[in-house]
């Protein structure tokens, strides 16, 4: 589907009522067309780039830590963060491992 135009509708902070909401005053339209156009070309070249990750068969190489959880949780933590827990269970209790 094209759109003739991609904008975004926000509160404007500068508007102060006086008397019955103005809607038109309250909100502004800002003009997006130029950052989409960026971003829509970007997206062929990220794509190829997930389809290579998804066709190798090995795990990529990235070390757990705050990106873990942050922003927020990942989905594969259980997975990638068994041996970690296993690391703290050998330390810390190692009668139970
Ligand atoms: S838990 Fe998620 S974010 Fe953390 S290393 Fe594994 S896949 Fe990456």
């Amino acid at each position: 589907m094209r759109l003739a135009h991609r904008r975004l509708m926000v509160i404007n902070t500068d508007y102060i009522r006086d008397g019955a909401i103005n809607v038109k005053e309250l909100f502004k339209l800002i003009d997006l067309n130029d950052d989409v156009e960026v971003v829509l070309k970007k997206i062929p070249g990220r794509l190829k780039e997930f389809f290579t990750v998804l066709a190798d068969s090995r795990e990529p190489e990235i070390k757990i830590g705050r990106h873990c959880s942050n922003p927020y949780d990942c989905a594969f933590a259980d997975y990638c963060w068994r041996t970690s827990r296993l690391f703290h269970l050998r330390h810390h209790a190692p009668f139970l491992a």
